[in-house]
């Protein structure tokens, strides 16, 4: 574990520079919230000029404290902080944290850099500046202006926004939902949230990660950070609306927004994305308390059918289709209910169940293999107590010593059902006033189940390539004070990554073009190839199907005439004569080099509606072969590759292999390639491949 980490966030006594004896202010406020959370392992307030506050020595400087002190929290004006780092670092403080506010947000970039680099001078990291602090209910430390300690839990959160963190602090109490530690983490300035995320994981008081995100700096690094972890994070990524200022030259640029990147991001650091900030806390609950669902079989346990077929229809949204219980299963439910009842699944004990059939039921249903998670579910009726429902499953759950099996409850009533929810919390059973979110609940542990399994599998980084190749044509075009390559600069590129061209030669004369076509056997394709032209349908510049030496003749004229008047200044390095692949399913795949993730592919259904449909995944490249299948499957129109109205299955394993490689040759020649695609790679039945018909690379400026 980090030390000097674990000073910062877990301090062993802890300075408040910029201490106050005026309530209000906020160096004032930390001290009172130190003392008010409890923390006993040294609190000293520095304040060249008060002696004492709320009843503690005040010293002047760090310096002038005689014990070790692993934290200073920093409340002074930004102008007087370099000073105190100074201090700070003689003193052997591990971590500063910097409530100050006025550095990069305000724009004073610089001084925030300043104060990083100092800090670093001597060992010390840096949380922030301009946040809230940091709060940890294992350590009572509320070294923070937020209020109190938040309720007792076992996730621990970090957020980029103060405002929420504050907010959040105080919904922990009416939403019944509790944290170990509350991080604000401000400008990230030093410590980002890939480091919170690699410490937390080491966290004894940490089972669950919960993040707010705003927007990240080192993108790659929390990919690789979260999918290191063992515990499960979900995170809550505000503006996917917008995305910064991708120039879109090609039709993945034009489809890459945040929404995706940061969609796929997530999906591969093995992160539960939250839709908003109740998912979020719904699904921290879920996550903090219970354990993964490993498999498959949900079963779900009720006293009403109603609300058993509300959660039959969510569990469906959620990705956990209910399927009925094995007979065997079911002869056993029948003990426990009256005739009328139904054992299939969901189970309905009838609202004649009482607090013994809730009790047999859920212990005979957790112990059995069949079962993978359970929901039960409860509606408050005349003739049973909330809370003693609540204690039967409780105690079922005790008595089965089940602890790899999660469980999701939802009470719906009155007041009592409340209570008795708000109990089950207190004993590790998440519980939810709307049957439908004790399944989405469940389709989160489920979801964390199967992201586990992805963001394990290995890379294959093992691709035959010749990269001098590439970077050889990369510098010619370069060269030419380019960023912009023809199709057959592009597919020289791929094929030296080892993707399926169609093989094409590069014509200067009508006469080249026909000897060409010849040695092809007709039907051929003709391009127009000029770097001034990335678009070539658009300029009249394909023509295809050709079948005759005179048809190639005239194609040859036409293009040319069409280039011209399309662009009259631009240069034109010949026609490309090309083999004419058959007809297949037309498909894209492509890239953007991101701001924040670098080398990202895309795949979607190709052809001209494309950026209409929008139907394409992203994922950070490179990938896992199982990621490449998994892409395959994850876009809307992933049955057309199965094949439909009478067409054969495509191949797909053809397919999945090209996006590896394609995924692999982004990111092997990141530093150069700012955007490409292969639009369309026509795919072929199970077994007769894919063919890439088109290409264009853009480098980076
Ligand atoms: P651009 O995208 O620059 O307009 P393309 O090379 O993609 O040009 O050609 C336009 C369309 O022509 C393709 O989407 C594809 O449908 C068809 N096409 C191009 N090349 C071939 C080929 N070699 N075999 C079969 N069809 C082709
Ligand atoms: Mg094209």
């Amino acid at each position: 574990m980090d030390d000097v980490l674990t000073g910062l966030l877990r301090p062993k006594g802890i300075a408040v520079v910029g201490a106050s004896a005026t309530p209000g202010k906020i160096g004032h406020t930390v001290v009172k919230n130190l003392i008010d959370g409890g923390y006993k392992d040294g609190i000293y307030p520095i304040n060249p000029t008060a002696d004492e506050i709320l009843g503690y020595k005040v010293y002047k400087s760090v310096l002038d404290v005689p014990d070790p002190i692993d934290a200073a929290v920093i409340t002074i004006p930004a102008k007087y902080v370099m000073e105190t780092v100074k201090e700070c670092g003689e003193k052997g403080v591990k971590g500063l944290i910097v409530i100050t506010s006025g550095f990069s947000e305000v724009g004073e970039v610089e001084l925030e850099k300043e104060l990083v680099r100092l800090a670093h001078s001597y060992g010390m990291r840096v949380l922030g500046p301009n946040i809230v602090g940091t709060l940890s209910n294992s350590d009572k430390l509320n070294a923070s202006f937020a209020p109190f300690l938040p309720l007792v839990g076992t996730s621990s959160l970090v957020s980029q926004s103060g405002a929420l963190l504050i907010a959040i602090d105080a919904i922990t109490y009416t939403r019944g939902i509790g944290f170990d530690k509350l991080i604000s983490i401000g400008n990230m300035s030093d410590v980002n949230i890939a480091d919170t995320v690699g410490w937390l994981n080491e966290d004894e008081s940490t089972r669950c990660i919960t993040l707010y995100i705003e927007g990240l700096k080192d993108g790659r690094r929390f990919i690789n950070e979260c999918a290191k972890a063992k515990k499960p994070i979900v995170v809550l990524k505000a503006g996917v609306s917008e995305h910064g200022a991708v120039a879109a030259a090609s039709h993945t640029g034009s489809l890459a927004g945040a929404r995706h990147i940061y969609g796929a991001a997530f999906e591969q650091a093995g992160a539960i994305q939250a839709t908003d900030l109740s998912d979020l806390f719904n699904s921290t609950l879920a996550l903090s308390l219970q354990p993964p669902m490993r498999g498959e079989n949900l079963l779900i346990i009720t006293n009403g059918g109603g609300v058993g077929v509300l959660a039959t229809d969510s569990a469906e949204s959620a990705g956990i289709p209910l399927k009925f219980a094995p007979e065997t299963v079911q002869e056993e439910f029948k003990k426990h209910m009256p005739s009328f009842g139904s054992a299939k699944n969901p189970v309905d004990l009838t609202g004649m169940a009482g607090n013994d059939w809730y009790f047999e039921t859920t212990k005979f249903a957790l112990s059995h293999d069949w079962v993978d998670g359970l929901i039960v579910l409860y509606c408050e009726t005349a003739i049973t107590n909330p809370m003693e429902i609540a204690q039967s499953l409780y105690n079922a759950l005790k008595e089965t010593g089940i602890t790899d099996k999660p469980i999701t409850t939802s009470f719906v009533g009155g007041e009592r059902s409340d209570s008795a929810m708000q109990w089950l919390v207190e004993n590790g059973i998440p519980a939810y006033n709307d049957p439908d979110l004790a399944v989405k609940a469940m389709g989160t542990l489920r979801e964390y189940a199967v992201l586990q399994d992805l963001k394990n599998s290995p890379i294959n980084n093992d691709h035959e390539v010749d990269r001098q190749t590439a970077l050889d044509i990369i510098a010619n075009v370069r060269a030419e004070g380019r960023t912009g390559l023809t199709e057959v600069e592009s597919k020289s590129i791929f094929k030296a990554y080892g993707l399926p061209i169609v093989r094409s030669d590069l014509a200067t004369s009508e006469d080249e073009a026909v000897k060409l076509a010849e040695s092809y056997g007709y039907p051929i394709v003709m391009k127009i190839v000029s770097p001034d032209i990335l678009h070539k349908s658009d300029a009249g510049g394909v023509k295809v199907n050709i079948n005759s030496e005179a048809e190639i003749r005239e194609a040859y004229q036409t293009i040319l005439t069409n280039a011209k008047a399309h662009k009259p200044d631009a240069e034109i390095h010949g026609i490309l004569v090309q083999e004419m692949a058959p007809w297949g399913t037309e498909t894209i795949v492509g890239s953007v080099n991101d701001v924040t993730f670098g080398p990202t592919v895309m795949f979607g259904l190709g052809g001209i509606f494309v950026e209409v449909l929008k139907d394409v995944v992203f994922r950070v490249a490179p990938i896992s072969d199982m990621e490449a299948i998994k892409m395959l499957d994850a876009i809307r129109g992933a049955p057309i590759l199965d094949g439909v109205r009478g067409e054969g299955p495509r191949d797909k394993k053809a397919l999945a292999e090209v996006l590896s490689k394609y995924a692999y040759m982004i990111s092997d020649l990141g530093e150069h390639i700012q955007e490409s695609d292969a639009n369309p790679i026509l795919v072929y039945e199970v077994g007769k491949g894919v063919k890439i018909v088109d290409a264009r690379i853009i480098l980076k400026d």
